[in-house]
């Protein structure tokens, strides 16, 4: 079988069995459970069906007892929607997916935290120290790594309580506005040109991103035209497709500066070398040496450009994951980033990000967000408050 086949029975799997497990097993065993992804053989014979369980050690092991015990009820869900010749025989295998992506989120945490050098009574930045033996013997450094160990810890005792409503919200995301944003893959392109990218998309949408990163490319020879132009001749090709688009256009300049003063080319490709050779945090650390390398920008290109999982979560995005109730309020952004990518498989994560600038753009507005008309209303309980406060008013005496 084809592999974009395989690829699509592996995806209604995947869906078959989480809104299975979520709304249809009544088995107590069975709760805080994702179900990350699935594969399945090319013969059709054979699902895997990759399950992150949050809990107690007793509570996972009993929670995959349920599911194994459930398989049979699951296959059958499955067998209806794919009405193939042969239904596939569904393992149930637990995923560290989760465990994963926090240590990634912590990666990028530890990197921003390195990646500033800390200056030195002289006003200049210490470029030895960054590197050099014996940094856990810095006091201020080993209070990072116990901060690091305490945003862990309390990452995975938040997650489990809310896991099973937060994923009822993220498919009735993807069911309603995924209606009408299909998936589409983010071109494939160079590491620098994904971070110029990065600074179009964030806060905006992805057509309108789209859109300014073609005019740029229209309207400038390469790069180094960019670089020398004024920011008014940016903001020109622009041409009122995204908001701030003075300040995107000055940071863009500003980044292909440094750049330019530093390699002396505009070519971020070497990263990818450092990502082969040292890991991902040592590429994600020197991205962060940038100026304007903030958190959304990097998210994106190790996304993009380095494979990983890593959801880009600007302003806008924040905001509506916080109405929807699938992040808390105050806090910080390492936790913010370990329950989204926990949520999200690393499949669907670009097209969740489009879905929320979507959502942000048309219904969420910043101001006052326009409850009524949105598709989310019954899952969200920022729009469940706002219905319910209307029916009070409404039923007021007069
Ligand atoms: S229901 Fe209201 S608060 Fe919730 S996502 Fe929609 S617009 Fe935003």
């Amino acid at each position: 079988m084809k592999q974009h086949r395989i690829a699509r029975v592996s995806e209604a799997i995947r869906e078959v069995a989480a809104e299975t497990i979520l709304f249809e097993l009544q088995d107590p065993r069975i709760k805080n459970v994702t179900v990350t992804r699935a594969e399945v053989s090319a013969d059709l014979q054979k699902a895997k069906v990759y399950v992150s369980v949050m809990g107690t050690q007793k509570e996972q092991d009993l929670c995959m007892h349920g599911l194994k015990h459930s398989a049979g009820y699951v296959q059958s869900k499955i067998a209806s929607r794919l009405k193939t010749r042969f239904t596939p025989t569904v393992t149930f295998i637990r995923d560290d997916g989760v465990k994963k992506s926090i240590e990634m989120s912590r990666l990028i945490n530890e990197a921003l935290a390195q990646s500033r050098p800390e200056p030195t009574p002289d006003g200049t930045a210490d470029e030895a120290s960054e590197e050099g033996p014996g940094r856990q013997d810095v006091p201020g450094q080993r209070s990072s790594w116990l901060d690091s160990l305490f945003l862990f810890l309390r990452a995975l005792m938040n997650m489990p309580t809310h896991t099973t409503n937060k994923q009822k919200v993220v498919t009735q995301l993807f069911a309603a506005i995924g209606k009408h944003v299909k998936p589409r893959p983010v071109e494939p392109r160079p590491v620098l040109e994904q971070f110029v990218y990065a600074m179009l998309r964030e806060n905006a949408t992805r057509d309108s991103a789209d859109q300014a990163f073609q005019s740029i490319q229209d309207r400038f020879f390469d790069w180094n035209e960019v670089r020398v132009s004024s920011t008014l001749e940016i903001v020109e090709a622009l041409d009122g497709t995204l908001s701030d688009a003075e300040a995107r256009a000055q940071r863009i300049v500003d980044f292909l500066q440094e750049i330019f003063e530093t390699t002396y080319s505009f070519d971020l490709e070497p990263l990818l070398e450092v990502l082969q050779k040292k890991g991902i945090k040592q590429a994600s650390k020197q991205l962060l040496r940038f100026q304007a390398a903030n958190d959304y920008a990097v998210s994106w290109v190790m996304q993009h450009s380095l494979g990983g999982h890593a959801v880009p979560l600007d302003p806008a995005a924040l905001r509506v994951l916080k109405r929807m109730g699938l992040i808390e309020e105050q806090t910080d952004l390492e936790t913010l980033h370990a329950s989204i990518e926990h949520q999200v498989p690393k499949a669907k994560a670009t097209q969740f990000v489009d879905l929320v600038s979507v959502l942000a753009e048309q219904h969420c507005h910043e101001d006052l967000p326009a409850c009524s008309g949105c598709p989310l209303r019954t899952a969200c309980p920022t729009g469940q408050e706002a219905k319910a406060t209307v029916a009070a008013t409404s039923k007021k005496p007069r």
